[in-house]
């Protein structure tokens, strides 16, 4: 999982390279949401705006969603692009607030970011209705810290520093308190 220092070096590159080829293509960049405590609103919703059309002519609603099981997409050499759209299950799946398992559900928020990502749901718990784990109040929250968590020591040192023995699991989570990570616990659990 990359670093935040990496998310941010990536954007630069983006940001760099819209600039060198101006209006001649546009480059879409998405920033992963692990180092937040809510999800994005996930291709502005399943569903929503966004049609893809893969190589082999498949209809997706997202452009991972192939990752997901128990879903069939049509494919629009056979089936009017209208008829995808408004009526295949692929596309019906998640819109609105039915799918929506607890705590989404009865969130005052999923107006806002409608549950996250699906395929982050699915990746993360294996159940792609569950709330978005990027979202604090996700029971699988943990799961989301505890990747970013062991990523983002190996980068600092600190995780290599203890298994080689050269400190002690104190003075671990010392060096990660005193970067601001407060997510040492996940790693070095007293
Ligand atoms: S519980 Fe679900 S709807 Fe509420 S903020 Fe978290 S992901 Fe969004």
């Amino acid at each position: 999982m990359p670093t935040r220092e990496q998310f941010v070096e990536a954007e630069a590159t983006v940001g760099r390279y819209r600039k060198e080829i101006g209006d001649r293509c546009k480059v879409f960049f998405v920033v992963p949401d692990y180092y937040e405590t809510r999800p994005k609103r996930c291709m502005n919703g399943w569903g929503q705006v966004f049609l893809g059309i893969a190589p082999d002519g498949a209809a997706l609603p997202c452009h991972t969603a192939r990752s997901l099981p128990g879903l069939e997409f049509s494919n629009v050499i056979d089936t009017p692009i209208k008829d995808i759209w408004y009526e295949s299950d692929a596309f019906n799946r998640f819109r609105g607030f039915g799918w929506m398992k607890e705590p989404c559900r009865s969130c005052d928020e999923k107006t806002i970011d409608l549950g996250g990502c699906r395929c982050q749901a699915y990746l993360f718990t294996q159940d792609s209705a569950n709330a978005d784990p990027v979202c604090s109040k996700s029971p699988h929250h943990e799961r989301v810290i505890e990747a970013a968590c062991v990523k983002k020591l190996f980068s600092c040192g600190a995780r290599s520093m203890r298994v080689r023995a050269v400190m002690s699991p104190r003075q671990a989570r010392r060096m990660c308190w005193s970067k601001r990570c407060v997510r040492w616990r996940v790693a070095f659990p007293i």
